[in-house]
C-alpha cells in the first residue's frame, strides 16, 4: 500500500461571525460549564484514580482550576512499564498499515470531532488564544500525525541500494527492545501528542508523563489515540509529580528513549539519571530531546523596517514568549534603531491587548502560572538592576491572572542577564550596534549564549544573509530570513537546535523516526 499525499491542515481564520468562531466559542462555553474536571492516570485502557489529587489551574482565573487530576504513585507507574512491555509484542507485531490506519484516523478526530474541544482546552488550560490554540492544538498536531505516517513510509522504503548475484539484502526496521518515556511539556499541545504517536509509529510503547500544566488537553490526546484504534497499554497517561515518575521510570531495566521536550536543565537532569542507571539496561538508550533556546533576531542596516518590526513582535510576544523558539534577544543597527524601528516597534508594543481569551481582541494572555511569572518579573529586575532601561513594559498584574505587559528592554551590555538567559515570557532585550560592527556582532551573537535553537536574519543585502548564516553555523537549528524565529509548520521546516538546546533529531521530519527503531540488516542467498 501507499500512502496518499499529506498537505498541511488549512488554518481557519475565526473572523468575527464565522462559523468556526461560533463553534469554537460553543467548545469554550461547555467546557466552563463542567469546570473542574477529574482526570484520571490511564494504563492498560483503564483509568486509574489513585486519590493522590493535584491541581491544574486557570493561567487566567488562579482561584479556580481546569482540573483535579490524580497523579501517578509507585504501584501505577509500574502497572504502567509492565502493562506497556506486556502489550509490546502484539503492537509490534501489527502490519504496519494498520498502525498508519490507526494513527490517520487520529489526525482526522484531531482536525475535525475534536478540534475545538482541544482548542477550548489548550486556551483554557494553558492560556493561549483562539489562534495560538488554532496553530497547535489543532493544526501542528494533525499534521505531526499526518505526515509522521508518510515519514515512516519513506523510512520502511529505505533499503540497501545493492545485491550481489544471487543474495538479496533487506533492511528490517525493528521497534526498540524495551518501553519509550515521553515527557511532554506545557506550551504545546501538539508535541504531546508527538512525543507519543513517532516513537508507538514505528511499533515502540509509550509510557507518558504530560506536563502537569496541559494535563487535561493530553488525556482528550489519549482519548482521541484511543478511540482511532490505539490498543490498551500501547500509550499509558501517567501524569504524577515530575521528578518521583522520571526516578522509577528511569531506573527500570527496560527503559530504552527518552522522548522529552522541557527545560535545558530537566534534560540534563534525566540525562545524568541515564548515565547513574546504564549498567542496569538492556541496550543503550536513545536520549531524545527538545529543550531551551535563546534566540535572536538581527538585523542588518539594509532590512525593511516595517516587516522586521512585526515580525519581532510577533515572535518575541505571540503566547506571551512562552516558545523554546520564541525571539528574545534583538540586535538592530544604530542607523535603523534612531531612525524609525524604535518608534515603530514602541508603538507597535504599545497597541497589543492584554488579557483573557474570553476578550477576543487580546494578543497576549496569562502566562502559565506563579514560578513563571515570578520568574519573569524577576528577570525584568535583574536587568533593571543591571543598567537595563525599560522603554516599554515591565509590569506585571497577578491579581486574577498571571499577566505581563509585553516588555523591552534596551541594554548597553550585549552580554547582560536578560541577552544570555532563558526567560520564557514576553520580554526582548535589545542591543543597539554600530552599523559597521556587522561582523563583531556575528561574533556576539554565536558567543553569547549556551543554546542554538532558533535565529532570523533581516536584510535586503543578499551577502549580508550569506555571511551571517556561514558564521552563525551552530547558532540556531531553525534559520529564517526576513521572518520570525517562531512558527515551523510539521513538513516545511523540520524543527531543533543543538549545543544546550537539545539533540536536534528534527520533530516534523523523516530523521526523528530514526531514534525510534533499530535496524537489522538481513542478507539471504538463493
Ligand atoms: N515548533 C515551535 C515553533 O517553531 C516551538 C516548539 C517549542 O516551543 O518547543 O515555534
Amino acid at each position: 500500500f501507499k500512502v496518499p499525499e499529506i498537505h498541511n491542515e488549512p488554518m481557519r481564520s475565526y473572523a468575527p461571525g464565522s462559523e468556526e468562531r461560533k463553534a469554537l466559542k460553543a467548545a469554550i462555553a461547555e467546557l466552563e460549564q463542567t469546570l473542574p474536571l477529574e482526570v484520571p492516570c490511564i494504563v492498560n485502557g483503564k483509568p486509574i484514580k489513585t486519590g493522590k489529587l493535584a491541581k491544574q489551574p486557570l493561567p487566567h482565573d488562579h482561584a479556580n482550576h481546569l482540573a483535579t487530576y490524580h497523579e501517578a504513585d509507585e504501584a501505577t507507574v509500574k502497572a504502567a512499564i509492565d502493562g506497556a512491555l506486556a502489550a509490546k509484542a502484539d503492537w509490534e507485531a501489527m502490519p504496519w498499515s494498520d498502525r498508519a490506519a490507526i494513527f490517520l484516523k487520529a489526525a482526522d478526530l484531531v482536525s475535525g470531532k475534536y478540534r475545538y474541544k482541544l482548542m477550548a482546552a489548550t486556551m483554557l488550560g494553558q492560556g493561549k488564544n483562539a489562534w495560538q490554540a488554532e496553530i497547535d492544538a489543532a493544526a501542528e498536531l494533525t499534521d505531526f500525525l499526518r505526515f509522521g505516517v508518510k515519514y515512516v513510509e519513506e523510512l520502511y522504503s529505505i533499503q540497501p541500494p545493492r545485491n550481489s548475484a544471487g543474495s538479496w539484502n533487506r533492511m528490517e526496521y525493528r521497534a526498540l527492545e524495551g518501553f519509550v518515556f515521553a515527557v511532554s511539556p506545557f506550551n504545546f499541545t501538539a508535541i504531546g501528542g508527538n512525543l507519543c504517536a513517532t516513537p508507538a509509529l514505528v511499533g515502540n510503547v509509550v509510557v507518558w508523563k504530560p506536563s502537569p500544566a496541559a494535563t487535561y488537553s493530553n488525556y482528550l490526546i489519549y482519548k482521541i489515540f484511543e478511540e482511532a484504534g490505539v490498543p490498551a497499554g500501547v500509550i499509558q497517561f501517567i501524569p504524577g509529580p515530575p521528578a518521583e515518575v522520571a526516578a522509577q521510570v528511569i531506573s527500570h531495566p527496560s527503559f530504552v528513549a527518552l522522548h522529552f521536550t522541557g527545560s535545558t536543565f530537566v534534560f540534563k537532569k534525566l540525562w545524568r539519571d541515564v548515565g547513574a542507571n546504564i549498567d542496569n539496561y538492556k541496550s543503550y538508550p536513545r536520549l531524545v530531546g527538545e529543550t531551551g533556546g535563546k534566540n535572536f533576531h538581527l538585523v542588518h542596516k539594509s532590512a525593511e523596517v516595517k516587516n522586521a518590526v512585526l515580525q519581532t513582535i510577533r515572535g518575541a510576544f505571540e503566547y506571551q514568549g512562552q516558545k523554546c523558539s520564541a525571539l528574545s534577544r534583538l540586535y538592530v543597527p544604530s542607523s535603523l534603531w534612531s531612525n524609525g524601528f524604535k518608534d515603530q516597534l514602541l508603538t507597535e508594543v504599545a497597541k497589543l491587548k492584554v488579557g483573557p481569551y474570553a476578550e477576543w481582541t487580546n494578543f497576549i494572555g496569562p502566562v502559565i502560572g506563579r514560578p513563571a511569572f515570578d520568574k519573569i518579573t524577576g528577570y525584568i529586575q535583574k536587568a533593571k538592576e543591571a543598567g537595563g532601561e525599560i522603554l516599554i513594559g515591565g509590569t506585571g498584574d497577578d491579581s486574577k491572572g498571571y499577566y505581563i505587559q509585553p516588555t523591552v528592554i534596551l541594554t548597553k551590555d550585549p552580554k547582560s542577564v536578560t541577552m544570555v538567559e532563558e526567560i520564557f515570557g514576553p520580554v526582548i532585550t535589545v542591543f543597539v550596534y554600530e552599523d559597521d560592527d556587522y561582523e563583531k556582532t556575528l561574533e556576539l551573537i554565536d558567543t553569547t549564549t549556551s543554546y542554538g535553537l532558533t535565529g532570523s536574519i533581516f536584510a535586503t543585502d543578499r551577502k549580508a544573509l550569506l555571511q551571517a548564516t556561514n558564521k552563525l553555523r551552530n547558532a540556531a537549528g531553525n534559520v529564517y530570513y526576513n521572518e520570525k524565529c517562531t512558527g515551523a509548520v510539521v513538513g516545511q521546516q523540520p524543527f531543533g537546535g543543538a549545543r544546550g538546546s537539545g539533540t536536534n533529531d528534527k520533530a516534523g521530519s523523516m530523521a526523528i523516526f530514526y531514534r525510534f527503531v533499530s535496524a537489522r540488516s538481513i542478507k539471504e542467498n538463493f
